[in-house]
């Protein structure tokens, strides 16, 4: 057997590299990491984790006002930008340290500095070149942000997390989970925000009345959301003001313009092409059910490979990768009913599928749905309203899909997810006694389907 200096290196210290690595090296292996930027990668830098904090942030305007049903008189609030983002980047290095900890108490050897492949067995790290057995690329994706004049003054999630000073008026461009989320969190922490997505309607590949109904949500705490348009030229005047002009030639005047246009496989650059590993859409590493590319030294898992961009998901096929890799199995990822929650205002929560997926699949589907006004809002005056949804095969009564709009939902369709994988029918939902008073108690109390 040939000479390694390690028997893997896996390139890039996120999700799926630091999970992968640690696991293998706690099993014995010789692993060595690189990352170039920051451990823990996106999810813990610019991605999930700092996102959830200023989600929180975002929550408290709401919840001053909603106190004063419930007799508080919520004094003089102000918000400062710079204690949220410094406390922010505080426990983000914090985590940095706990990430350098894992992995170097599992035994892994942490390099510093950009790697790039230059050949089956081989990475080179700035000056130095390592060899390796096999090679995991675990890189992560980029925002992709279009070019257009003007787009020079625009931010992506990777700067949002960072900026000197709050904007009192926000736009945010985009149609996804990123782009609604961070304009829930600029209009909650305060700024006059406008959401714009070029398409009918936002949040492409969710059930369509959840679309709809969380439309009609975040609009009524202050968004404003312009469909069927697009910012084709931004000017930035002499005080800062970025004037963004629309397609239908109005204007609309910003502090900060946020672009959320999805995440490109952060490949440029890495060696791929000279290798003759093969790409698909973006650049997208292709990999088979073993996650191993057409080079058979070469593994890539994670938002590279462009399957589902989840951390969760990223964890899942580091884990299944090294099980199989040096664990002696053959596991292979399950993709099927993986939960998601859009962390907007109320949050989303769904799992499995959408009512257009299941009419499309199934001949017989009842849909049980119910719209409510949550109790603790009969007190606290607001109008927010909460949705659920369940899509049930008439034929074998499996449940197909579970949707929530409304507080906490992502907490809630976690355990949903369970029962989905489990199998559950509707009959199962039916015989569980509800924990009252909850709002999740409704989704074991929804009788009649509707007509
Ligand atoms: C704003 C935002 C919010 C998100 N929110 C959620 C959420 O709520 N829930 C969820 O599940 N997912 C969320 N995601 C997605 C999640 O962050 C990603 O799916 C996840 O981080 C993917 O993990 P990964 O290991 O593939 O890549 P990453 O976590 O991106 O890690 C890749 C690492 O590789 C490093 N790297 C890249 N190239 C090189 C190189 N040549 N040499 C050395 N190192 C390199 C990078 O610096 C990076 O640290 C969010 C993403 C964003 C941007």
């Amino acid at each position: 057997m040939a000479d390694f200096d390690f028997d893997l290196f896996v390139i890039g210290a996120g999700s799926g590299g630091v999970r992968a690595g640690r696991m293998a090296a706690a099993m014995g292996v010789k692993v060595a990491v690189a990352e170039d930027r920051h451990l823990g990668g996106t999810c813990v830098n610019v991605g999930c984790v700092p996102k959830k904090l200023f989600v929180y942030a975002s929550h408290y305007a709401e919840d001053f006002e909603n106190s004063r049903g419930f007799g508080w008189t919520p004094g003089d609030a102000g918000f400062d930008w710079p204690t949220l983002r410094d406390n922010k980047t505080k426990e983000i290095e914090r985590l940095n340290g706990i990430y350098n900890n894992l992995l170097v108490n599992s035994g892994c050897e942490l390099i510093h500095g950009r790697a790039t492949l230059v050949g089956p067995h081989t990475v080179a790290v700035g000056d130095k070149t390592y060899t390796a057995e096999r090679i995991l690329v675990a890189v992560g994706g980029w925002p992709n942000v279009p070019e257009f004049p003007g787009s020079e003054h625009v931010i992506s999630s990777n700067e949002v997390f960072y900026l000197d000073e709050f904007p009192k008026r926000a736009i945010v461009v985009g149609g996804g989970y990123i782009a609604v989320e961070f304009a829930g969190i600029f209009a909650g922490l305060g700024a006059k925000t406008d959401l714009i997505y070029r398409g009918e309607m936002f949040l492409r590949g969710f059930d369509n009345e959840v679309r709809e109904f969380t439309a009609e949500e975040v609009a009524k705490k202050g968004i404003n959301l312009r469909f069927n348009t697009n910012i084709t030229e931004i000017e930035k005047q002499e005080d800062g003001t970025l004037v963004a002009t629309l397609t239908d030639g109005s204007t609309v005047e910003a502090d900060a313009i946020m672009y959320a246009t999805g995440r490109n496989p952060k490949v440029a650059g890495l060696g791929l092409e000279e290798l003759g590993i093969e790409q698909g859409k973006n650049g997208a590493i292709i990999v088979n059910d073993d996650f191993q590319t057409n080079v058979p030294s070469v593994y890539a898992i994670g938002d590279v490979i462009d399957r589902v961009q989840l951390t969760p998901v990223a964890l899942a096929e580091g884990m299944a990768l090294v099980r199989n890799l040096y664990g002696g199995q053959n596991q292979k990822v399950d993709y099927d009913l993986i939960a998601t929650a859009v962390f907007c205002q109320p949050n989303i929560g769904t799992v499995g599928l959408t009512e257009e997926q299941a009419r499309e699949r199934y001949e017989n589907v009842d849909v049980y749905k119910s719209s409510f006004r949550a109790m603790k809002h009969t007190l606290s005056g607001s109008d927010e309203k909460t949705f659920m949804k369940m899509l049930v095969d008439r034929d074998s009564d499996k449940v197909l899909g579970v949707h929530m709009v409304g507080p906490d939902a992502g907490e809630i369709i976690q355990g949903i997810a369970v029962a989905l994988k489990a199998g559950a029918t509707k009959a199962v939902f039916d015989s569980t006694i509800g924990i009252h008073p909850t709002a999740a108690e409704e989704f074991v109390t929804m009788r009649e389907p509707a007509k």
